[in-house]
């Protein structure tokens, strides 16, 4: 198993964690672009977010939506906040573990 991120997973590598479910994991981003940088990311090893079944993993799309709820709700300030997910070497994507960065201004508070 070559995969950085499924290595954090299986908590192989250390990584800040933030959150974990049946589902996904929330842990910090190594290199922080904004005040918040978190990254969502399933538990099933995923390359891109072509990559789901719509069926199959349907637990996974609630799970990611109510995490999104949660994380916004530790915000401290206005709740404002971006969601990016590159799919794609062209489109920056350099891990291929599929991600959504959680990124904001604001604080978040644990
Ligand atoms: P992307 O360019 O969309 O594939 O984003 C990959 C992100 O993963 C980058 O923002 C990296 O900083 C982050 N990253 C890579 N390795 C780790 C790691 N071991 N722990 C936390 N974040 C990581
Ligand atoms: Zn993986």
């Amino acid at each position: 198993m070559s995969c950085v991120f499924c290595k954090i997973v299986a908590r192989e590598l250390s990584a800040s964690f933030i959150y974990e479910d049946r589902e996904l994991v929330v842990f910090k981003d190594l290199n922080p672009v904004r005040k918040t940088h978190l990254l969502i990311i399933p538990k099933v090893h995923r390359v891109d977010c072509s990559d789901y079944d719509l069926v199959a993993d349907a637990d996974f799309f609630q799970a990611y939506f109510s995490v999104v709820k949660y994380l916004a709700s530790r915000l401290s300030g206005k709740r404002a906040f971006n969601l990016q997910s590159n799919n794609g070497a062209e489109a920056g994507q350099t891990v291929f573990h599929q991600h959504t960065h959680f990124l904001s201004d604001e604080m978040f508070i644990a």
